[in-house]
């Protein structure tokens, strides 16, 4: 049987965030599909853009990791990063009377112009490629499905084949190795394209859909850009994705005149969103003994957190919905320095908070 320090279950952004910050140490990173980034993080158009708004715990994180994650990006892999600044158009007079509103919320600096507001921290990065040289250093397996995981004499084993110490589980929009009835994950599909064009855009801008700054294609006198996202709880098929292509091209076009395109790629992927639609990280609960321990956590009944049973060894990092690039980094970072510095871990984020939610309305009997 092989053996590792850390394995990683999945190789998109979350996965790969993690074994960047993970360094030096002994990491295999697991993925079903035959490459790096094959799930979301490989459709994602992979903009970085400030959450506008109110003040309350989800912008100021989305906020907070934007912050984090350009900077990062830009300082270890500023070959994979653009930071040509987001053009941010309200798509009508109901969010233009709410952008004038909610303006001294702005946490980054803009600029209003003709018919937007320009947010020059906007950026967009190659999904593959930052997914690619975070894990450079690592050990990889692909084709590998995980099907079991079961803890064997203080050992993750995986598949009765590989063992490791430490098991993290980055499988986004597939939690069927989380047999846990309060860690619910829902999937958000959706699909980018990427198009050749004769028309030169020099920023990302964002109204009903994204569209990136453009850049020249080799050999030809035509630039190539993306254009994401949309949004379905239903599965893909070829109708459907038809389908999206046209509407894609018709918000783009709304957003800037594009001459003789012709469509080149197709990405589709799902989401993986959380009931409240924050992420998800830290330990597993064990949910079983949990209130065969704590019954009055059914009644509301607070018990201090610590107290809970978690399953030993075993994280996650999950629920990155939308945002993704943006808040994988930091988040990443918080994980990596709880696992081996037991750095705290931000309450609305851990798995805690579903769990107790799902206590209150469980039916489960301790009987
Ligand atoms: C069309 C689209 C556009 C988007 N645009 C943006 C954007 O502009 N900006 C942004 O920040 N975010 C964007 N996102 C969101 C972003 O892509 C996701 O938040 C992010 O990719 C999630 O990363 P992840 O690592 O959690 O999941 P994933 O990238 O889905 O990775 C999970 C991996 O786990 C593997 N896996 C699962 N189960 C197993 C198993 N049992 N054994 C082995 N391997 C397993 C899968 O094969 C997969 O590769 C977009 C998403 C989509 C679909």
């Amino acid at each position: 049987m092989i053996e590792y320090d850390y394995v990683i279950i999945g190789t998109g952004i979350a996965g790969c965030s993690i074994a960047h910050f993970l360094q030096n140490t002994n990491i295999l990173l697991i993925d079903k599909n035959d490459n790096i980034s094959k799930g979301a993080s490989g459709a994602a158009g992979a903009f970085l853009s400030p959450q506008i708004g109110r003040n309350n715990d989800f912008k100021n994180l989305v906020n907070k990791s934007l912050l984090f994650s350009v900077n990062f990006y830009t300082k270890h892999f500023p070959q994979d990063i653009k930071t040509k600044g987001i053009i941010k158009i309200p798509k009508n007079d109901e969010f233009k009377i709410k952008f004038e509103l909610y303006k001294t919320h702005n946490d980054f600096r803009y600029k209003k112009i003709k018919n937007g507001y320009f947010f020059d921290i906007g950026s967009k990065v190659d999904p593959v490629r930052i997914c690619e040289n975070l894990s450079k250093n690592c050990d990889k397996k692909f084709n590998y499905e995980v099907k079991t995981i079961e803890y064997i004499n203080d050992t993750w084993v995986l598949n009765d084949e590989i063992k490791a110490t430490k098991l993290i589980i980055t499988s986004g929009a597939s939690i069927d190795l989380i047999k846990e009835a309060y860690f619910d994950i829902r999937k958000i599909w959706g699909q980018k394209i990427e198009i050749s064009t004769s028309s030169n855009i020099l920023n990302n801008y964002h109204k009903e859909c994204s569209i990136s700054s453009s850049f020249k294609m080799q050999n030809s006198s035509k630039y190539k850009m993306s254009i994401g996202a949309s949004h379905h709880r239903e599965i893909y098929n070829d109708s459907l994705k038809k389908k999206d292509t046209i509407k894609l091209l018709e918000l783009a076009n709304d957003i800037k005149k594009l001459n003789d395109v012709k469509v080149i790629d197709i990405k589709v992927g799902a989401r993986a969103s959380s009931i409240d639609y924050f992420p998800i990280y830290g330990e597993i609960i064990n949910a079983k003994a949990t209130l065969e321990k704590y019954p009055c956590l059914k009644n509301g009944r607070k018990i201090k957190n610590e107290n809970f049973t978690r399953f030993k060894n075993l994280y996650v990092l999950n629920g990155l919905g939308g945002r993704g690039f943006v808040l994988a980094p930091y988040l990443a970072q918080e994980l990596v320095n709880f696992i081996q510095n037991n750095k705290k871990l931000n309450d609305f984020i851990t798995t805690d908070r579903l769990f107790l939610r799902w206590a209150r309305k469980s039916k489960y009997s301790t009987k």
